[in-house]
């Protein structure tokens, strides 16, 4: 599809989408509280996205687009332990993959350490913020608990004066990790333990991977992340609902620096998908411990598994469209996503012959040398897309599971004595069963009925079935790569029994089987999908050489279920 279309559908999407925060917003919008919209996508750099950020992702930009605003891509990086410039380059690209644009809006808060400094330098002139020389761990057990108030720290009145210099020389490297923080001066009774005094800097002699030794204080990520926003100009500040209790603190910390009209955080449902695991930190174990192959293994959740898997960015907006916002947790089942690619894929991808577990059939009635070439529709779905030629002669390879030896009832395929139509092409009438010396089937033998060129016959003769088959002279022999979900049970970090996520891996979450499918050399280029007849829909790998092609299954025709929506 081309870029214009993408673009065209994505604005359609987004015109469509109604929930609350589009509710908000429009109030917003009536009462004068607000002009236009901007919002943001903020990434912790710690690695690859997955199809929860991709939900984030859609709902950021589409409301932006919805409302002629804009979305900023900024990167959430101020903590230096466990980010890297791989990541930053993986989620620009994702993001546009995607089908979204940040235009000029691309930030990173590390580009703002020396304002945020300037923010914590205000507060504690304004006697908002002080240094502690507390250890963490007795910050930790002084901060009370749920239902006590917690005990205040015995830095908490220093002077203005003494602050001041305690903070510049924790910025100048002065101190070790752990020997001073800065805290905000809120209320050591609050109810919510999360303003009781709360950490804004922290020492850390460690270097940032794009500000390099510039710094050995980092803010943490609440005073980073309002101030972040506010500097934007952001205005409505969306994230997932784990949030929602450090809100009055975001409330709290713009206060502070008297910003006014200040951005609003708005939470919303994180998205859940079962037979997965999401966090970027479990996806990094499987990574790391290599029980998938890399970051883009098409079994992951991480939009680069997705893409690699053969999924669309059309698909997947839809699928963040269907599950919709809302502002309780709940798990989707995995089979509304697949349910998603199918009807994209369904739409335009051309159809084609492959066959994945072999079985040879020799029509013998067939000339030894042979070849006819068949029309064959690419997409019945869409009659412009034409027909191809497709090669037919003596030895075919079908199914190994369009026939059997001894049929069940109501067997509509290839049997003793049946007669079956090969798609486009003949109908044939099974004769004789080859085995080898172990009773295993080796090859049938059939004989054609010339009458029914094409696939049909003058009188229109019924046959009771209709497979697919590939010519065994001009068959290309493929990898195919076949999946199944990840894990074995729907949460696998939710189980009765008290076991690591990693246990619950399908060990049947991939196989590899050869192929054989019609000639399409030009065709297997990476990212170029199919249908095979009957078989699922398939996408070429990016590992795939005019020496060994690899296909990927990208779901099979069935559905696990019928979505409703
Ligand atoms: P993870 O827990 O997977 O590491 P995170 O929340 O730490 O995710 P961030 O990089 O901080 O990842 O997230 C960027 C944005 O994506 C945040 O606004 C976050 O709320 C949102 N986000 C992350 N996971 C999901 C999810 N499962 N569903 C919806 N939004 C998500
Ligand atoms: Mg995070």
């Amino acid at each position: 599809m081309d870029e214009k279309k993408i673009d065209e559908k994505s604005e359609e999407e987004a015109k469509n989408s109604s929930n609350f925060i589009i509710d908000i917003i429009d109030g917003d919008l009536e009462s004068g509280k607000r002009e236009s919209i901007v919002t943001r996508f903020p990434p912790e750099p710690n690695g690859y996205l997955h199809i929860g950020h991709a939900k984030s992702i859609c709902l950021n930009f589409g409301v932006a687009k919805q409302y002629g605003g804009r979305c900023h891509l900024r990167f959430d990086d101020t903590n230096p332990e466990k980010e890297d410039t791989e990541y930053t380059n993986s989620i620009q690209e994702d993001v546009k993959w995607l089908g979204f644009d940040w235009g000029d809006n691309l930030y990173y808060a590390s580009d703002y350490f020396e304002k945020l400094y300037q923010f914590a330098v205000q507060m504690i002139k304004e006697g908002t913020a002080f240094v502690c020389s507390l250890s963490g761990d007795e910050v930790k057990k002084n901060r009370g608990t749920a239902t006590g108030a917690g005990v205040e720290s015995p830095y908490r009145n220093r002077s203005v004066e003494e602050n001041l210099e305690l903070f510049s020389k924790m910025r100048n490297g002065e101190f070790k990790d752990g020997e001073q923080m800065l805290r905000a001066k809120i209320d050591m009774a609050h109810p919510s333990v999360l303003l009781r005094d709360p950490v804004l800097y922290r020492i850390k002699h460690m270097d940032h991977h794009r500000k390099g030794s510039e710094w050995c204080i980092y803010p943490m990520y609440d005073f980073a992340h309002g101030f972040s926003d506010a500097i934007e100009g952001i205005t409505h500040s969306l994230c997932t609902l784990e949030f929602e209790a450090h809100r009055p603190l975001y409330n709290w910390l713009l206060d502070a620096i008297h910003i006014e009209k200040g951005p609003q955080q708005i939470e919303f449902a994180r998205l859940n998908l079962s037979y997965t695991v999401m966090s970027k930190r479990k996806l990094m174990q499987l990574v790391d411990e290599n029980l998938v192959n890399g970051w883009d293994d098409p079994r992951l959740p991480t939009i680069s598994g997705l893409r690699r898997r053969g999924y669309t960015p059309e698909s997947i907006r839809d699928f963040a469209d269907r599950i919709g916002v809302a502002k309780r947790d709940s798990m989707v089942d995995i089979a509304l996503l697949e349910h998603c690619i199918r009807e994209d894929l369904n739409r335009w991808v051309p159809r084609r012959m492959g066959v994945l577990n072999p079985l040879k059939m020799v029509v013998t009635n067939y000339n030894d040398s042979e070849v006819e070439y068949f029309d064959a529709m690419n997409n019945p779905e869409k009659e412009s897309d034409g027909t191809r030629k497709v090669p037919f002669s003596k030895e075919l390879w079908i199914e190994r599971d369009d026939f059997r030896e001894v049929a069940p009832r109501k067997w509509r395929r290839l049997a003793p004595g049946k007669e079956v139509r090969l798609r486009s092409a003949y109908y044939v009438t099974l004769t004789d069963i080859i085995k080898d010396e172990t009773g295993e089937v080796v090859e049938i033998h059939c004989t054609y009925d010339p009458e029914s060129k094409g696939g049909w016959t003058e009188d229109e003769r019924k046959v009771r079935g209709t497979i697919h088959w590939v010519s065994v002279a001009h068959a290309a022999e493929v990898e195919v790569r076949l999946y199944e979900p990840l894990f074995t049970v729907e949460n696998p970090l939710n189980t009765e029994e008290d076991k690591d996520f990693k246990e619950y891996i399908n060990p049947e979450s991939l196989s590899v089987v050869q192929g054989f499918v019609e000639p399409l050399i030009a065709e297997f280029k990476p990212e170029q999908r199919f249908q095979f007849e009957r078989l699922g829909y398939f996408v070429v790998d990016k590992e795939s050489t005019p020496e060994k092609i690899v296909i990927n299954r990208v779901v099979s025709l069935k559905e696990r279920f019928k979505p409703k929506n």
